[in-house]
This record gives C-alpha cells, sequence and structure tokens, in this order.
C-alpha cells in the first residue's frame, strides 16, 4: 500500500469498502442493527449459547510486508472462523478493526474483496469496526452460536480416544518458504499449490459443527503441531502418543520438499488451521463419515492414554523431534 487516495475520508471509507446492503433478510442473519450506529443489535437463534473469538494480525509478523490485499482480507477472517470451527460453532457476525498507515483505494477493494468472498461463503454478516491510522494491523472479531451445552472443548479428551487431523500438514509453512524463496522450475506447480495454502486458508467450519456431538476435544493448528497438541492434552489431563510416519502430507508438499523437511514442516510449522480432534474409537467411524461427505480427508494420527504429555514415536521407536512450535513471545 504506496499512494494515499486523498479524497477518501473515514466515512467515505467505510461506506464504500465494508458497509454493504443487506443480503439476508434481518430473520435470517440475525442482524437487528449492523454497521452504522454506535453498536451493533443483534438476535441469536433460540437456545443457543454466544461462542466468541478474535485474533490480530500484524503486518510484518503474521504476514509479509507487501503481501496481497486480498488475501490479507481473506486470512483475517479466516483465522476467526477457524476459531469457531474448532468449537464447532456455526459463524453469525463479525467486527473488523482496521489500523492503516495510509488511506489506499486500491489496496481496501482487495482487502474488502478477499473478505467478503470468505465471509459470504459462510453466511457471516460483517456488523461493526472501528478505522484507524497506524502500522498495518488488522483485527477481526468473530461471533457465532452452538445449541446450548455443545460447544468443542479442549478439555473433554479421554484416555483411549484417538487422535485426527484434518487435511494435510506443513502445507502453509512451505508455502510461507516459497513465497520468499523461489522454487526450483521442476516443483514450481506443487510450489504454487502450497503458497496458496499460506495464503488462503480453508477454515474448517463445516467439519467443525458435523464434529459437535461426535468428537469429545477439538482445536486448530495455529502454531504447528508440536505447539498446539500439548495444550490439548494438558486441557483434557491426558497424554497422548503420535506416529509421525502417519502425519497426511500432500502430494504438493511430498514433490515440492524432501522427505525430512516435509515431516518436520507438518510436525512444526504453524499456519494451516487444520482441525485436531480427539473422538472414542467407536465413534471414529462416524466422524470419518462426516469427512468424507465434505469432500475432506481425515487422518487417525495418534491415541490418548493416561498420563501427561507427548510422545512421538517413528516407525514404532520413541523420536524427538528437536523442534518447537511457534510462540510470539519466546
Ligand atoms: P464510533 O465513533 O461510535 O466508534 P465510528 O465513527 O468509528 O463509530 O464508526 C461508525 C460506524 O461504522 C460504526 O457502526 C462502526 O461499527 C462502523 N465501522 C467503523 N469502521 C469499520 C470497519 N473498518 N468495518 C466495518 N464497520 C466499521
Ligand atoms: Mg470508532
Amino acid at each position: 500500500m504506496n499512494a494515499d487516495t486523498p479524497d477518501l475520508g473515514e466515512f467515505e471509507l467505510i461506506r464504500r469498502f465494508f458497509q454493504r446492503r443487506r443480503t439476508q433478510r434481518p430473520e435470517l442473519s440475525g442482524v437487528v442493527l449492523g454497521i452504522g450506529d454506535d453498536a451493533a443489535v443483534l438476535a441469536l437463534p433460540p437456545d443457543t449459547e454466544l461462542v466468541a473469538a478474535v485474533d490480530t494480525l500484524v503486518a510484518g509478523r503474521h504476514f509479509p510486508h507487501g503481501t496481497d490485499a486480498r488475501s490479507v482480507g481473506h486470512r483475517a477472517l479466516a483465522v476467526n472462523l477457524s476459531d469457531l470451527a474448532a468449537m464447532g460453532a456455526t459463524p453469525a457476525w463479525a467486527t473488523l478493526a482496521l489500523t492503516m498507515p495510509n488511506v489506499n483505494a486500491e489496496w481496501l477493494e482487495g482487502f474488502s474483496a478477499g473478505l467478503f468472498n470468505l465471509a459470504d461463503a459462510h453466511n457471516v454478516s460483517l456488523v461493526g469496526g472501528d478505522t484507524t491510522r497506524g502500522p498495518l494491523t488488522i483485527s477481526v472479531q468473530v461471533l457465532g452460536h452452538v445449541p446450548r451445552g455443545t460447544a468443542l472443548r479442549r478439555s473433554g479428551a479421554r484416555a483411549g480416544d484417538l487422535l485426527a487431523v484434518t487435511g494435510t500438514l506443513g502445507d502453509a509453512g512451505a508455502g510461507l518458504k516459497f513465497s520468499v524463496a523461489m522454487p526450483m522450475p521442476e516443483t514450481r506447480l506443487a510450489a504454487a499449490d502450497l503458497i496458496k495454502r499460506f495464503d488462503y486458508p480453508t477454515p474448517r467450519v463445516l467439519f467443525g459443527i458435523a464434529a459437535r456431538g461426535i468428537a469429545t476435544a477439538a482445536m486448530d493448528l495455529s502454531d504447528g503441531l508440536i505447539g498446539d497438541l500439548p495444550k490439548l492434552a494438558q486441557a483434557s489431563g491426558v497424554a497422548v502418543r503420535v506416529a509421525v510416519e502417519g502425519l497426511p502430507l500432500s502430494d504438493a508438499l511430498r514433490t515440492a520438499i524432501p522427505p525430512g523437511e516435509a515431516r518436520d514442516l507438518a510436525l512444526a510449522a504453524g499456519d494451516d488451521y487444520e482441525l485436531l480432534l480427539a473422538v472414542p474409537a467407536i465413534r471414529y467411524p462416524d466422524l470419518k463419515a462426516a469427512a468424507d461427505r465434505l469432500n475432506l480427508r481425515l487422518t487417525p494420527i495418534g491415541e490418548f492414554h493416561d498420563g501427561v504429555g507427548v510422545t512421538w514415536t517413528r516407525d514404532g521407536y520413541k523420536f524427538e523431534p528437536g523442534l518447537h512450535g511457534w510462540d510470539h513471545f519466546a
């Protein structure tokens, strides 16, 4: 975002890029009052609980400076939808706090297109926000709902449950790598796939909803398996064993990255936004059937047992990854 678009004031900007005509009737969207007043008024469906999450993206930290605006808009919402997916919640509304160094209409065009494309795909209404000047920083809050008492938590895994993961791991990490260093010509196609996985993460919203009542615990993978899985095990008060040779790797990752490095990316790289789930072995077929209906890969990668911590094995032997997940304050 370089050139300023001088004539675009704050209110004109909001009207032009973020305040859209109602796409849905209020009875369906739950939006009693949207953008334009001091706050939004929202109506929850009967017998539900509100599920809320917020995530901030800082340029140069969560995405490289100069990232395509459409990708930034998509990511800002996607990472939040992923948190709702991990709770099994149906997303409904979002607010946007946008801090930008300058007002650039072309950038805003791309950003809002990326954001609204994903919002529309999940029937999410943007109902408010805040617009300020400063280093490029985007906070999106999402609000959704679950039938009373049915939210998927991190704390429900029990000894004997299987650990399963959606999709494939390590792709976004490889994509980030390739977006800063050009791949070899023979792997360029695969690299383009991987870059897309980083730029346009797919929150597993429908699968999260389907997993309600089947999975005993869930979380989304934002900081890498090594960083995130211990949080799930600890919250549930159980230990978990994972066979690293069974981690699901995409064809693109296998093509573009040597095997050892691919495994390390699958273990430690962040930004995949896949779901990790605990499920009683007897219910696994139901969870798998739900994934099949959505054309989503689901792979059992380990099992929970009594104890504490995570044990990694490789071809039956204990394995010390010697890597760690992403921690902003480490
Ligand atoms: P206030 O002064 O009450 O904070 P603002 O002048 O900041 O209100 O915003 C006016 C309206 O526009 C409010 O309804 C607010 O929610 C909405 N809004 C402001 N910025 C954004 C944005 N980036 N995206 C969506 N809605 C926004
Ligand atoms: Mg304000």
